[in-house]
C-alpha cells in the first residue's frame, strides 16, 4: 500500500466517525430527569399546557425585530418586565399576570407591573394566552422560546425542558422537522445569549441617564429657589440627619 493510499484511508475512516458523531448528535437529547440520552421524537398535540403553566417567558432581540417589523411592540410593552433571576442574572420576560383572587378574597387591581414578585408566578399561564377559546392571542408573533418549546440548547447538548410534555415521544416527527426544532433551539440559545451580554449593560446605562437626569432637575430646581425657602429646607435635611430616640 503506497503512503498516499494509507492516508486517504485513514481520512475516510476519521470522516465516517464524525459522521456517525453528527447523526449520533442529531437524533438524541438529554432529558432534565435523567442523564441518560434517549431517543427524542415529538410532534406538539396543541394541549396547551405549556400556556397555563408557563412562568416567565423569555425575551430575545429576535423577537423585539419581529414585533418592530410587524408594528406590534406596543402590544406587549404592558406584559414586559424584567427578571432578577435567583443566580443573579437578568432576563428581558413576558411577564404573567397575578392570578384572580381566591373566593372571599378581595379583588385587587390589575396591575402586571405590581408588587407581586415574579418566583409567585411561576405557575400561572401566560397573560397572551385565552383560556375561554383555548388559543395563542398572539400566534404569528409568539416568542422565539414558544416556537422551541420544549426542547432547548445550552450550546453542548439538547434538553427537553419538560417531560411531561404530552408531545414527547409522540410518532410523527420527520427527519426535516428534527432539523427545524434543533435549528430553532440553537437559534434560541445564540439569541438569548445576545440578549444577556447587552441587558446587563443596557440596564447600568439607563439607570445611570435616569439618576443624572434626576439630580440635574434637583439642581436646577434648587437654584430657582429663594433663600428663605432654602433655608427651610436646609432645616428639614438637618432634622433629618438628627440621630432618632431608641
Ligand atoms: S408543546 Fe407540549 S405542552 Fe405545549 S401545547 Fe405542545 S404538546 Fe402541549
Ligand atoms: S405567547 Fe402564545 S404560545 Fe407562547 S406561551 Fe403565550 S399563549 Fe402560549
Amino acid at each position: 500500500m503506497t503512503e498516499n493510499n494509507k492516508n486517504e484511508q485513514e481520512s475516510d475512516a476519521k470522516d465516517e466517525v464524525e459522521e456517525q458523531e453528527q447523526v449520533k448528535e442529531e437524533t438524541e437529547v438529554k432529558t432534565e430527569s435523567e442523564e441518560s440520552k434517549a431517543k427524542f421524537t415529538f410532534k406538539c398535540t396543541r394541549c396547551d399546557k405549556c400556556c397555563l403553566a408557563r412562568g416567565p417567558i423569555p425575551i430575545t432581540f429576535w423577537d423585539l425585530e419581529l414585533w418592530a417589523r410587524n408594528g406590534v411592540v406596543a402590544n406587549f410593552l404592558p406584559y414586559m418586565d424584567i427578571y432578577s433571576k435567583p443566580d443573579g442574572g437578568i432576563d428581558l420576560v413576558l411577564k404573567p399576570l397575578p392570578p384572580p383572587p381566591k373566593e372571599g378574597e378581595e379583588e385587587k387591581p390589575r396591575d402586571p407591573f405590581g408588587n407581586v414578585p415574579i418566583e409567585d408566578l411561576l405557575e400561572v399561564k401566560c397573560p397572551l394566552y385565552n383560556k375561554e377559546k383555548k388559543e395563542c392571542l398572539v400566534y404569528d408573533n409568539r416568542p422565539l422560546s414558544c416556537r422551541t418549546y420544549p426542547l432547548e440548547f445550552d450550546g453542548k447538548n439538547y434538553t427537553v425542558v419538560d417531560v411531561e410534555c404530552p408531545g414527547i415521544g409522540e410518532e410523527g416527527m420527520t427527519k426535516e422537522d428534527l432539523t427545524e426544532m434543533r435549528d430553532t433551539a440553537k437559534q434560541m440559545f445564540f439569541e438569548l445569549t445576545r440578549m444577556r451580554i447587552a441587558l446587563p449593560v443596557l440596564s447600568q446605562l439607563i439607570s445611570q441617564k435616569v439618576m443624572m437626569d434626576l439630580m440635574r432637575q434637583n439642581m436646577q430646581a434648587m437654584s430657582k429657589m429663594s433663600d428663605e425657602d432654602r433655608a427651610k429646607l436646609d432645616e428639614i435635611l438637618k432634622k433629618d440627619q438628627e440621630p432618632q430616640p431608641e
